[in-house]
């Protein structure tokens, strides 16, 4: 990822073969590869990823000095809360897929908390997503576990590159092609553009909380380590792994052109995200889930969001366009094959 949010980086460099010529005429290319913009994904990758790695094994090694009490693990898992909720009610249902509509407000509340987890700003995030759906496992997918060679190593290759490896040094998507409608939304830019505060709010919070019910020095460094660091990578782990193991292992029970899996016993840990497979079949859809005994805390967040009178028109595909696309209803229709995986905008 790269650590603007909503960094405009859609000028071609000279000489540069376009990939297509946009509606007002000018060659555009839909990624960008430079030594700025990688430069920027190296420090992205140091400070938001190598970073909380750090702080993990210094909270274990102060594990040794004084176990951790309710406190921590209470800030641990509210921030956990609110930064997986963020994610993906906010960038990747809301945003990325547009699957249904929210007031200005939550919509700005939710790129802060999907800020805070430190995976990006929203802008960059929502366009590396797009192309992921765009390009599923093919040539051009950021971080497909499934072109790096067959046999063992190459298995192992590919999901080292899926899960973490990718983010040092990728095609950057150009965000004037895949994300259009955000960069044009001037009042959620101005919130996006903020990532980096977002993030350190994302850390100060549980310092502040930490310290304060201690009352302690110790309290607010262990404060920072569990709620900020700690949870910081424990969700990073959790989201790469729908890119890698869920491109890999799991069932299928859609037919879909990539190789998305689900993992139904991650459902709960990953909000509802481990539902990958149903995810690709329909992207457009806000449950993931699509069936309410398939645990899916991310549409219980819509749905409340719902209730209260800050979400509409949730995208649901009918029960018919769901079983078409079941395995069990082989084989599938031209059309829905066609469609598969292609929402993402
Ligand atoms: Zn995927
Ligand atoms: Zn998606």
């Amino acid at each position: 990822m790269v650590d603007e949010s909503g960094g405009h980086v859609g000028a071609v460099a000279e000489g540069i073969q376009p990939e297509y010529v946009d509606a007002g005429g000018s060659p555009r290319r839909r990624t960008i590869s430079s030594p700025y913009v990688h430069r920027l994904q190296r420090r992205h990758f140091l400070l938001f990823d190598i970073l909380p790695f750090l702080g993990t094994a210094a909270a274990l090694a102060l594990l040794a000095v004084r176990p951790i009490g309710g406190t921590e693990i209470a800030l641990l898992l509210a921030m956990w809360l609110v930064t997986i909720m963020g994610i993906t009610v906010g960038y990747h249902r809301l945003f990325t897929h547009r699957s249904f509509t929210a007031t200005p407000a939550l919509g700005k509340f939710l790129t802060v908390c999907g800020s805070m987890a430190g995976q990006g700003g929203l802008v960059s995030w929502v366009a590396l997503h797009r192309r992921h759906h765009e390009c599923s496992d093919r040539d051009g997918d950021p971080h497909s576990p499934n072109l790096a060679g067959g046999g063992l190593t190459g298995r192992l290759r590919g999901l080292a590159h899926s899960h973490l490896l990718w983010m040092r040094r990728h095609e950057y998507p150009n965000v004037v092609h895949y994300a259009p409608d955000l960069i044009a939304d001037r009042g959620l830019t101005a919130v996006a553009r903020r990532y980096h505060t977002w993030v350190l709010l994302g850390l100060a919070l549980p310092t502040l909380v930490g310290g304060l019910v201690s009352l302690s020095w110790y309290g607010a460094l262990t404060g920072l380590l569990w709620g900020g660091l700690v949870r910081m990578f424990v969700l990073e782990h959790i989201i790469w792994s729908i890119n890698s193991f869920l491109h890999s292992f799991g069932t299928r029970p859609f037919h879909s052109r990539e190789n998305s899996r689900n993992g139904g016993v991650f459902a709960l840990l990953t909000f509802g995200e481990s539902w990958h497979n149903n995810h690709h079949a329909f992207p457009e859809s806000p449950s993931f889930g699509l069936r309410w005994y398939r645990l899916d805390p991310g549409i219980w967040c819509i749905r409340l969001f719902s209730a209260l009178g800050l979400a509409s028109d949730l995208k649901t595909p009918s029960p018919r366009r769901i079983a078409l696309k079941s395995v069990r209803h082989a084989p599938a229709s031209p059309a829905a094959v066609v469609s598969t995986g292609n929402g993402a905008s």
